[in-house]
């Protein structure tokens, strides 16, 4: 191969990047909406157990004051 001629880059000369790196604020803007919140719980009408609300309590089988939900007693 002669020496002269057109040169061609090597393809892994080709992958795009990114020129700058992120500043620290425009890192802090796209985390802003990463913030997890807590589940919220109410107490159970009936055992008083921690509880979803508008869920079955999972510890006693009620909702809305009435079983719905046959649960097994464990010691
Ligand atoms: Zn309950």
């Amino acid at each position: 191969m002669s020496e002269t001629g057109i040169f061609y880059k090597k393809k892994e000369n080709f992958m795009a990047n990114p020129k700058r790196k992120h500043s620290k604020a425009r890192r802090d803007k796209r985390r802003s909406h990463d913030a997890l919140t807590p589940v919220q719980t109410m107490k159970c009408d009936h055992c008083g157990e921690a509880k979803l609300p508008h869920k079955v309590c999972s510890a006693c089988g009620y909702y809305k004051g009435r079983q719905v939900l046959a649960v097994r007693i464990t010691a």
